[in-house]
């Protein structure tokens, strides 16, 4: 079964019983890691937050939430990344931090955010991305627990958007390829 989003198709990859599944299995993870730790759970918006949603009630173990969102563009500084964030009014100092992202492409929206981070002296940061392209992967960051790996091809779904629709499918759906 076909959709269309604006101008283009797109057809089925992941299905919401295979979500469902997976992410029962990360929290149970989440929890063999931090269980009496109280982490506190940095949703990155807007793509992640179904993922959150059901990544937090499958953690068995309380827990807080924030949330921030990121940019990331080129061209205004040496580095030729900006990456700006907003919402993060909690103190993360000696935190174990869990990161729940929505998909790591390149990485390099996470990788200046990952760093700010690290020097704000967190016990621990576990980085929980929900789907991953690792052909796609350029800034040197790793990934502790994935829902999925992927090809590298545009995907919409559980949270991802293209331009702003398909955010509320309960799969993930893959742009048809030409072929199709
Ligand atoms: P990166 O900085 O790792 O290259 O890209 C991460 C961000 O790009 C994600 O948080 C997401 O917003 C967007 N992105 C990357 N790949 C896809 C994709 O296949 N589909 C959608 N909808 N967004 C994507």
């Amino acid at each position: 079964m076909k959709i269309r989003l604006h101008d283009l198709n797109f057809v089925p990859l992941i299905s919401e019983e295979e979500v469902r599944r997976r992410i029962s299995e990360l929290g149970n993870e989440l929890f063999v890691r931090l269980g009496d730790k109280n982490p506190l759970f940095i949703v990155v918006l807007n793509g992640a937050f179904m993922f959150a949603a059901d990544l937090v009630r499958a953690y068995n173990a309380p827990c807080e939430m924030a949330f921030v969102r990121l940019s990331s563009y080129s061209g205004t500084t040496s580095s030729g990344t900006v990456t700006t964030s907003a919402g993060l009014n909690t103190d993360i100092a000696g935190r174990h931090i869990v990161i729940v992202e929505d998909i790591v492409d390149t990485g390099r929206t996470l990788h200046v955010f990952l760093d700010t981070l690290a020097g704000c002296q967190p016990a621990s940061v576990t980085l929980t991305a929900f789907l991953r392209k690792p052909e796609a992967q350029i800034f040197p960051i790793q990934v502790d627990l994935t829902g999925f790996d992927i090809e590298n091809k545009f995907v919409v779904g559980y949270g991802l958007d293209y331009d702003q629709l398909g955010r509320n499918l309960p799969g993930v759906w893959v742009l048809e390829s030409q072929s199709e």
